[in-house]
């Protein structure tokens, strides 16, 4: 193996193992989730206190499997120039139920002329991670609202709720690995989406005070609509 294997394609058989790993990993997960319910209305209390702690370890896997991988498959694509509405606006199917489901709204307002390059799939990991702890930080009449625009040579998103908010000393320890104060978070959301960002030569900043709400704030370099369209050419 080592001997015939370069760097860089032992990294894409690491990459598409971890990608396939997640998926189907996910499956049993769920089975088993199903048959511990099952379980759990027929036990004693003593054991049912088991399977309550069998369910949120499951549950913990399950957190780690979708912060971390579920959408981690670089194997699938290139680095590519990235329409950013198109992104955003995908982003905002995947996670309007989600909001929904608190009784909040998600509002997505991004121009049509942002291009940014990168991996669609990572990209798409790492704002749902971002914009999954907004919806988990919300209280009543929850919103979130993400906006986009260029300024000179950056493209700037903005993800901005008005949940919980943070105090300075949580704002600081944002995007350190198991870093989380949820009873079922697995602190790796954040670490995540701050290496995919960094990968794709963004930036990230977080503003936030505690009972108002918290602000991401994402910076991309700008690709120019003219490279677009010679690569839309190109095919
Ligand atoms: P997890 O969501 O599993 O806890 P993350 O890395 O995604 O891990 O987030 C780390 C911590 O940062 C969260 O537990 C939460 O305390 C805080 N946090 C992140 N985003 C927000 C937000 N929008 N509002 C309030 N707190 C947040
Ligand atoms: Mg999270």
């Amino acid at each position: 193996f080592n001997r015939y294997l370069q760097k860089h394609e032992k990294l894409e058989i690491v990459s598409e193992l971890t990608a396939s790993v997640a998926h189907e990993v996910r499956n049993p997960l769920q089975v088993t989730r199903g048959f511990l319910q099952l379980l759990g209305k027929r036990t004693d209390s003593r054991e049912r206190m088991y399977v309550e702690m069998a369910l949120a370890e499951l549950d913990r896997a399950a957190g780690i499997v979708s912060d971390f991988l579920a959408f981690a498959r670089p194997e699938l694509e290139d680095w590519r120039i990235l329409k950013l509405s198109d992104e955003l606006l995908r982003l905002e199917s995947m996670l309007a139920p989600m909001a929904q489901l608190q009784g909040a709204k998600l509002c997505v307002d991004a121009p049509p002329d942002l291009y940014i390059g990168g991996h669609s799939a990572k990209l798409k990991q790492a704002l749902i991670n971002i914009v999954k702890n907004s919806i988990e930080a919300l209280k009543e009449r929850g919103e979130i609202r993400i906006w986009a625009y260029r300024r000179e040579g950056d493209v700037y998103v903005h993800i901005k709720d008005n949940g919980t908010g943070m105090s300075p000393e949580e704002l600081a320890r944002l995007g350190e690995p198991y870093f989380s104060n949820k009873t079922k978070g697995t602190g790796l959301g954040l670490m995540v989406a701050f290496r995919i960002v960094e990968a794709m030569q963004g930036h990230i900043e977080y503003r936030s005070e505690k009972g108002v709400g918290t602000e991401a704030i994402l910076r991309f370099p700008a690709v120019e609509a003219e490279e677009d369209r010679e690569a839309e050419a190109a095919g």
